[in-house]
């Protein structure tokens, strides 16, 4: 029996993310404090990426391009020049990649609702040979109650089907009434139509913490288990960021209350089809592994479950 102390470093980190210089310069000058709180945008390369691994033991990472900020409202990027810098942010992010290509899997991203979307998709896929797809619908504010961005996004998520991409999702609108009505959208409207597409959702099923993350993972967990068609293995929950004593930036501690419910969620939903994720730079690997032994009541094979996890390694 392992004991969690003498757990194995995580076999990969699914969810970090690279950053240019000029993403992280645009970020800083046009987003206020009240939405960046202390976090501090800054240039993130490969080399960077993998430092942090190294320094954690962890041997892969999904590295995830943060093209889809320059399609972000808040950035007012002029329309001439931003489809330019989401190219600018995808190809930095091949760049980096390339230097490890056996430890880094490549997410390209893009804003789903832009004109430019399948296009850039084919050439990251053809030029690029990027393999995965990150969407983030808060910052490309998809709201899917609102018929024409479903239709985009089962587009999108249509061609990713076609390219064979694996999508990773921060879902969470902006409209007040996003609930469990929307994971029910997504699941009718993309998971059961499109049954080979590989999702992984960000932060145990929603990008708000933590209260509106426990309801849409509730939602999930009973989607799930009133569609025995619907199929984990083609889809999971990664644990990113969400389990925190509040210390790191954008993140919000839990109530021993808290703690206890997600637990249960993730027994309930199944360890196997969760995935260890920090969100780096939020946390690195290491801390966030003791993080997750703090506050989570799992036991030491459940813990080894999550930690060992080879999802899309595994293909
Ligand atoms: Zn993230």
């Amino acid at each position: 029996m392992i004991k969690p102390s003498q757990s194995l470093p995580p076999f990969a980190d699914y969810h970090m993310h690279l950053t240019s210089e000029e993403v992280a310069c645009r970020m800083t000058e046009k987003l206020s404090e009240e939405v960046l709180g202390s976090f501090k945008p800054s240039r993130r390369n490969a080399d960077d990426m993998i430092a942090v691994l190294d320094a954690s033991g962890v041997q892969k990472a999904f590295a995830l391009s943060n093209a889809y900020q320059w399609g972000m409202d808040f950035l007012n990027v002029p329309a001439e020049e931003e489809y330019e810098m989401v190219k600018f942010e995808n190809d930095f992010t091949a760049h980096e990649v390339a230097k490890y290509p056996d430890r880094l899997f490549p997410f390209f991203s893009i804003n789903p609702l832009k004109a430019y979307s399948i296009e850039e998709m084919d050439r990251c896929v053809n030029q690029l040979g990027l393999h995965g797809l990150k969407l983030h619908f808060t910052n490309s504010n998809v709201d899917l109650r609102q018929p024409e961005h479903l239709a985009a996004l089962k587009n999108v998520l249509t061609h990713a089907d076609k390219l064979n991409l694996p999508v990773l999702i921060h879902f969470l609108s902006r409209s007040p009434q996003f609930g469990a009505g929307d994971a029910q959208i997504f699941m009718d409207e993309i998971v059961s139509k499109l049954p080979n597409l590989k999702i992984q959702m960000a932060h145990l099923g929603c990008g708000g913490f933590t209260d509106k993350m426990i309801e849409m993972f509730d939602a999930f967990i009973e989607g799930f288990e009133k569609n025995p068609q619907l199929d984990k293995k083609r889809f999971v929950m990664d644990i990113a960021a969400v389990i925190s004593d509040g210390s790191k930036p954008l993140t919000m501690a839990l109530t021993p209350e808290q703690e206890i419910r997600i637990t249960d969620q993730i027994r309930r939903w199944g360890v196997e089809h969760v995935l260890f994720a920090t969100d780096w730079p939020i946390f690195e690997p290491a801390e966030y592994v003791a993080m997750v032994k703090t506050k989570l009541h799992l036991t030491g094979a459940e813990l080894e479950t999550m930690l060992q996890n080879k999802w899309l390694f595994e293909d």
